[in-house]
Order: C-alpha cells, then sequence, then structure tokens
C-alpha cells in the first residue's frame, strides 16, 4: 500500500473544488456529492486524483483508468451525519486537514475547511471492486467497504512499512493494530481472488519475468502447465483473469 501525500497536489485540486462550490452557490444548490458527479469537475478530480497515486487504487493497488471503473472514496464515507463526520475528526486527527461535515458547511459557506462531500482532502480513487467475470458484484475496496469506519489507511506516512503481503498472497498489517486489521478486513484485501493475484506475482517475481503475455506467464512454470498451482490456472487460461493479473502489475515491483 502506498502512502498519499494529499500536500503536493493541494492547490489545483482545491481549485477544482472552490469551481464546485462557487458554482452551487451561485444557483444556491447543496454542495452534495450528487451534484458533484453530474459536473465535469468530479472527472478533472477524478483523474488528479489517479495521478497523484501513480495510477494505483488506494487499497488494493489495482492499476486504475480514467473512466467510470475508477470511484472516489471517501475516508470520511459522504452518507455520515455531523456526529459521525466529527468522530472521525477526532479520532483520526492527524490524518485529515480543512474537512468540515457539509451540514456544517452550509451554515457558513466559508472555505476552508471543505464540506466532507467534495473536499479533496476526504477522497482518494479507488477501483469499483470488480473481481468475478460475469457479476456486478464488488469485492474489495470503496465499493464493499460503503459506510462502514475505517481508519484511513493510505493517509498514514509510514503505511508503506506497516501493511506487508505474504509470499502466499495474504495482507496484514505490521503491527497488529486492531484499527487497521478491521480495516483490511472491511475493504476484503484478503478476498481470495486478491490472495490468488498477489502469490501469482510472487512467484513471477522469483523467476524475474516481467511477464506480460500468457506466453511469459507459462515459462514462469517451466511452461508446463501442471506446474502450474490449480488455484492460478484461471489466471492462464481465461483473458478476463490473465487481465485482471495483469492490472496488479505494482506487486511485480513490490515483491523481492
Ligand atoms: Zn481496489
Amino acid at each position: 500500500m502506498n502512502y498519499i501525500d494529499k500536500t503536493t497536489n493541494a492547490d489545483a485540486a482545491n481549485e477544482i473544488v472552490i469551481d464546485f462550490l462557487e458554482e452551487t452557490q451561485r444557483r444556491r444548490n447543496n454542495p452534495g456529492y450528487k451534484l458533484f458527479v453530474q459536473t465535469p469537475l468530479k472527472d478533472q478530480l477524478r483523474d488528479l486524483l489517479i495521478d497523484e497515486q501513480q495510477g494505483y487504487c488506494c487499497y488494493c493497488m489495482r492499476k486504475l483508468a480514467k473512466d467510470e471503473t475508477t470511484t472516489l472514496e471517501h475516508a470520511i464515507p459522504r452518507g455520515s451525519d455531523e456526529a459521525e463526520c466529527n468522530g472521525y475528526l477526532t479520532r483520526y486527527a492527524g490524518y485529515f486537514s480543512d474537512i468540515v461535515h457539509l451540514d456544517a458547511f452550509v451554515r457558513t459557506w466559508s472555505y476552508p475547511p471543505y464540506p466532507h462531500s467534495v473536499a479533496y482532502y476526504n477522497l482518494m480513487a479507488s477501483c469499483n471492486g470488480l473481481l468475478t467475470e460475469g457479476t456486478r458484484d464488488c469485492s474489495c475496496c470503496n465499493n464493499k467497504r460503503g459506510h462502514d469506519e475505517i481508519v484511513p489507511l493510505p493517509f498514514i506516512p509510514a503505511i508503506n512499512s506497516l501493511i506487508k503481503y505474504t509470499s502466499t498472497g495474504q495482507v496484514y498489517a505490521t503491527d497488529s493494530d486492531t484499527q487497521k486489521d478491521n480495516a483490511i478486513k472491511v475493504l476484503s484485501l484478503n478476498t481470495a481472488t486478491l490472495k490468488e493475484i498477489r502469490k501469482l506475482w510472487h512467484s513471477v517475481k522469483k523467476k524475474g519475468i516481467d511477464v506480460t503475455t500468457k506466453a511469459e506467464l507459462l515459462s514462469v512454470f517451466d511452461n508446463d502447465i501442471l506446474k502450474m498451482p490449480t488455484d492460478l490456472l484461471k489466471y492462464y487460461q481465461n483473458d478476463y483473469y490473465f487481465n485482471l493479473f495483469q492490472s496488479y502489475k505494482w506487486f511485480y515491483g513490490y515483491y523481492t
């Protein structure tokens, strides 16, 4: 997992948010997320967040595309009431800046702080969690989490060393912290498909073959399909799963 530094792009990102706030104020609308997603500003902010995250999902490290398959994750859920929002800001104070609940914001219309519904400091780019061919069931990340409370893992500066992955693809918190363990569980980061893909990247890295084709993947197993673990066969045999595996190439760089 990568730390997301919210200081570098703040000016450009806040400008997009401010454009939205000024427009909604002019029209006497509520600057909620539902209205934001109907504007081109949402796509602008999404693309900025994707670049800020080097193109990877904030939680599972899947490669993101600048299209509707990428979702915007609210660290403080967009449906939170004022008390819930303030709870986040108290409990995880060090990880947030310049955020206020939407209801509190519309009482003053002054910024910063920005309403949690659209605040850049509350947003990350996440995959849509689709990991199974032929279904629309979301298996991980933003869509799997829904409204559940979790510590904002990518905002923890040392997260890169605090979240690790085993050779069998398991993800865990190195400090056995219950908040981080809970976040991993809520986000389903140990769902079978993600573990298989990470396990496969570990095997690939061990051979040092930077796999981009199915032929190269088979060569990792000495061109002998019988040497491929049965739970990993689909990543070779099925195009959907081969492409899914490729979208997690971040793990080739992760494993040593
Ligand atoms: Zn993801």
